[in-house]
């Protein structure tokens, strides 16, 4: 996806042959936010405007489990929160002012009149949580000025939706700091037309439901279309499960064009098939749809698809309500394999963590996120998680590809407050 903000310098750190093979993933030992980090996001909100915040507010970066390309054609994801979040420090102003400031990004406070946010204001990075405020004073919510600090352990354009992150941390505290009393539904909408209207990236919203919405311990099932949802049980700890993220910290250019190609080629099939969208198309009568569209190949696979990885997203839900956890791993990686070949989203380096995973005996691996580099996800046997992490980290040593960071992430809550006073 497009990058209209400031890029935060990537994390030096590899996890390559001398360290564990498994990075614990940044603060605390698991990448989740705890008393350290509210601490130093207090401490940094008060060097950076001189005053205590009313309160700190969390929000999680997500990888998609299941269910991936499908938004843009109506149907149904499956992230999950990762423990790794971003964290808002804030207080309301009464003079209108928003100011941002982000540990993470060189520079200083960024400043601009809540009444007179526009889309192309130019803001880098503060468009993100600046498009917040427009979107909700565009929906007529009675929010104004305030002040906001962030840190974050949720890695950067890693495909691990770091923007959800910033947004629905910036809409969870605005919703309290002015009592506006929205649902988590609700705060996912706004953060997704922010990033549309304001920021410019053309995402669906599955980023945002996941950052809002999830609970820890599963997976959020998400019916793209009408935002029906449920939190399907997805505890890999409890089952002797790891699930490692692979961030193969490259980003391929091509991306952003490939989108719209991909977005418009949906539209075709549809169109073709006189179907709203393909999630229309019921997998039963894939090959008939498939016969329809006999005239375009690349049209036919990319229909292929989002009507199978659908299919895969009930098959996981299946699987996973019936507590065969272990049994949606050869799903995953049948995912993959169609992302690869009939999406055409994927790229060499996320497919050597996938092939060299599963060489290794992993459960099933995938990449995650809109692809051509960011991350894939990776279902082991707890006592595999070692070993298979350094057989992905020998495989690029092999392919002399940079070492990627692996991390294993247990699902996580979605936003919270974490401090009020
Ligand atoms: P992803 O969402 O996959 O991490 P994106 O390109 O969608 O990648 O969003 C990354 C952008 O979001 C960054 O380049 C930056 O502009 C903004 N961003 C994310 N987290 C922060 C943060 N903690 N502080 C400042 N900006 C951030
Ligand atoms: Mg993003």
């Amino acid at each position: 996806m497009s990058d209209s903000g400031t890029r935060r310098p990537e994390p030096q750190r590899d996890s390559g042959a001398r360290g564990p093979a498994v990075d614990s993933g940044g603060a605390a030992t698991d990448g989740a936010p705890g008393p350290a980090e509210v601490s130093a996001v207090v401490a940094g909100f008060d060097e950076v405007y001189g005053a205590e915040p009313a309160g700190v507010w969390a929000a999680p970066g997500r990888v998609n489990l299941i269910g991936e390309h499908t938004d843009i054609s109506e149907g149904l994801v499956m992230p999950l929160a990762l423990p790794h979040a971003t964290l808002a420090a804030a207080s309301p102003r009464e003079d209108g002012v928003l100011r941002l400031h982000s540990a993470d990004v060189p520079g200083g406070v960024v400043e601009l009149r809540s009444d007179a946010l526009a889309p192309e204001s130019g803001a880098g990075w503060a468009a993100y949580p600046a498009g917040v405020l427009w979107a909700m004073r565009e929906a007529g919510l009675a929010v104004g000025g305030a002040e906001l600090h962030f840190t974050s352990t949720v890695p950067t354009g890693a495909g691990l939706s770091s923007s959800a992150a910033l947004e629905v941390a910036t809409a969870s505290a605005l919703n309290e700091l002015y009592g506006l009393g929205l649902t988590t539904e609700r705060i996912a909408q706004l953060a997704q037309r922010a990033e549309n209207g304001f920021v410019g990236v053309p995402c669906g919203i599955m980023d945002q439901m996941a950052s809002a919405c999830c609970t820890a311990g599963h997976a959020l099932y998400l019916d793209t279309r009408d935002l029906t949802h449920r939190h399907v049980p997805f505890d890999v700890a409890a089952q002797g499960l790891r699930l490692l993220v692979v961030d193969t910290r490259v980003k391929h250019e091509l991306g952003d064009g490939a989108y719209a190609n991909r977005r418009a080629a949906c539209e075709r099939g549809a169109r073709a098939l006189g179907v709203r969208a393909l999630r229309d198309v019921p997998y039963a009568l894939l090959n008939a749809a498939l016969d329809k569209l006999a005239d375009n190949p690349a049209v036919q696979r990319r229909v292929r698809h989002v009507v199978t990885e659908n299919r895969r997203v009930e098959e996981v839900i299946a699987l996973l309500d019936a507590g065969d956890t272990r049994a949606i791993g050869p799903v995953l990686t049948a995912g993959h394999v169609s992302l690869r070949d009939d999406y055409e989203v994927s790229c060499a380096e996320l497919d050597l963590v996938v092939e060299s995973a599963n060489a290794a005996g992993a459960l099933g691996a995938r990449m995650t996120g809109g692809g051509f580099g960011g991350s894939a996800i990776v279902l082991v046997e707890e006592a595999a998680a070692d070993p298979i992490a350094t057989a992905i980290n020998e495989a690029f040593a092999m392919a002399h590809a940079r070492p990627p960071r692996i991390f294993p992430a247990l699902p996580a809550a979605g936003s919270r407050r974490l401090l009020l006073r």
